[in-house]
């Protein structure tokens, strides 16, 4: 049992709801609240312009937009990152294989409750910047962790694929 934080921390999915500075993007889904995590990677850095993006898994297939959709940038093979195309707040990384759905996560600061958000760990930690600290309580992973990491994720989460 997990208890970094000095409390339990769910691994069942609850309902929530968020969206964009400006109101444009809206959504409701199910998230991991409590295994969100900070990720140092130098994509996520420009992404946000931000030393790191804060994000929490969604339940695949319970991602459901309520007013516009989010415009997409392809960053990579693996998802492609939401935008609001009205006031750019940065809202999701959505896998573009049907199999990595369950990876699918929403930037933590559009969540209309983030407080509620758990971190459990980081990634990409070699990048981080030296300067940033918060949580360092908590556990690093590094870049050539990320196969680790998966599977770390599907042991705690254990998506229905
Ligand atoms: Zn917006
Ligand atoms: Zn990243």
């Amino acid at each position: 049992m997990n208890r970094s934080q000095g409390q339990q921390v769910r691994h069942e999915p609850t309902k929530v709801t968020g969206g964009c500075l400006c109101g444009s993007v809206r959504y409701e889904t199910e998230v991991y609240l409590h295994n969100g995590y900070i990720c140092h990677c130098t994509i996520c850095q420009r992404s946000t312009g931000q030393p790191a993006e804060i994000t929490v898994l969604i339940k695949a297939g319970t991602l459901k937009y309520l007013k516009d959709e989010p415009k997409y940038y392809v960053s990579s093979d693996d998802g492609k990152r939401g935008f609001c195309g009205h006031c750019g707040s940065r809202i999701v990384w959505q896998a573009s294989r049907r199999e990595d759905e369950w990876l699918t996560n929403i930037t933590v600061g559009t969540l209309d409750r983030p407080a509620e958000a758990r971190v459990t760990r980081h990634i990409y930690a070699d990048t981080q910047l030296p300067w940033y600290r918060v949580c360092e309580e908590l556990p690093k992973l590094t870049e050539k962790d990320a196969g680790r990491l998966i599977e770390l994720l599907r042991d705690e989460l254990r998506p229905e694929l």
